[in-house]
């Protein structure tokens, strides 16, 4: 059987993945969530999804009923992500997460645990987790290609455009670019260094503090240290021109990718070859993948469950507590 999904949050990245996901081949778009009844109509005709599967934020808690949906994929604005999830956690259906899973770890660790409560399983929407020049770089890694890790280099942002939307709004952001871009880097340094961070510094620059009002990050540079020794230096930023870069280097090789985060193809070479997997939709190989996790209980090459997201959480506050407080910050994840 394909998992059953129902998409919540029908915006941009929602009509992505829906297209993408046409392609898959174990999963399959069984319901809608939105707070709009024009979209709910034409997204439910698009899609074959019957008016009994489709809801509102108001009733969705009913898709408890409904045999037809087996996880909700919530792609809403990050700070709505907390409590969507323990609703449809308490609903007995499987949560898939956009990133950020959550603004704080706190509100994180309660979603990992609302859906361990409710016996469901809770995964992060990491596309990049399920990419092949990506997983090929992590495959090598572990082989020793490299020989020992000293160093990744990581570069994630691009300038943010319309000063009225809800990404520059910390109340439904919950921060500017480091939890929206930066986070590619943060994760791509654990999955690329293949340990997790010890201790963190961080700069933060604002050239328009009319833009990017208290608590939106504009640009940031931080770095993390590992218990090897190896270091990250990685770049954060909504105001400049496309960076999307990975860097990795050992004592016997590299790895870079470039473009290493966007929507593909993802191009990259190693010292000792060309990387050159063919391009599917990085939203198609993240859901079949995803219904094999959530139906099959697989366990995928890098982990994208809520630990997982929590971890990136606890690394992002301690990005933004090495600013504040301009000093070294160590972590313990
Ligand atoms: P968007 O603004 O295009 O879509 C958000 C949707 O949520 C809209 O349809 C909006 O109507 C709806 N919504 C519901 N309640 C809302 C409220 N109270 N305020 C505002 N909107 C509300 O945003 P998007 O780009 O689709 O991003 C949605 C989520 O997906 C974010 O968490 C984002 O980080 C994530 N995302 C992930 C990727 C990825 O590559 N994994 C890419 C883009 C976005």
């Amino acid at each position: 059987p394909k998992l059953k999904v129902a998409l919540m949050g029908l915006g941009s990245y929602a009509n992505r993945v829906a297209k993408a996901m046409q392609q898959c081949n174990k999963a399959i778009i069984t319901g809608l969530i939105s707070g709009t009844p024009e979209k709910l109509e034409t997204w439910g005709e698009k899609y074959n999804v019957p008016k009994e599967s489709r809801y509102n934020y108001e009733n969705f808690d009913a898709i408890a009923n409904n045999p037809n949906i087996d996880a909700v994929y919530i792609i809403t604005p990050n700070a709505l992500h907390h409590d969507q999830t323990i609703r449809v956690a308490k609903a007995g259906k499987h949560v898939i997460c956009e990133k950020p899973m959550a603004i704080s770890a706190r509100e994180g660790k309660e979603m990992v645990d609302a859906c361990k409560k409710a016996g469901v399983k809770l995964l992060v929407g990491y596309r990049m987790h399920f990419e092949p020049n990506t997983l090929e770089v992590v495959n090598m890694r572990k082989q020793g290609d490299f020989g020992k890790i000293d160093f990744f280099q990581g570069l994630s942002g691009f300038n943010i455009g319309d000063p009225n939307q809800w990404r520059l709004d910390k109340a439904l952001a919950g921060g500017g670019a480091l939890v929206d871009i930066g986070i590619y880097s943060i994760n791509g340094a654990r999955y690329m260094v293949g340990e997790e961070p010890i201790w963190v510094t961080a700069q933060e620059t604002k050239t328009n503090p009319e833009k990017f009002k208290e608590g939106v990050d504009e640009t940031i540079q931080f770095q993390l240290g590992f218990p090897s020794g190896a270091v990250a230096s990685c770049l954060s930023t909504y105001a400049m021109n496309n960076l999307d870069k990975f860097f990795l280097n050992g004592a016997k090789g590299f790895a870079q990718l470039h473009p290493a985060t966007g929507y593909g193809p993802i191009k990259g070479s190693t010292h000792l070859k060309a990387l050159t997997e063919d391009h599917t939709p990085q939203q198609t190989l993240q859901m079949d993948a995803m219904a094999d996790i959530l139906l099959k209980g697989t366990e995928p090459a890098i982990p994208v469950n809520g630990e997982e997201g929590l971890k990136d959480l606890k690394i992002i506050e301690a990005i933004y507590k090495a600013v504040d407080q301009s000093k070294k910050i160590t972590l313990t994840l």
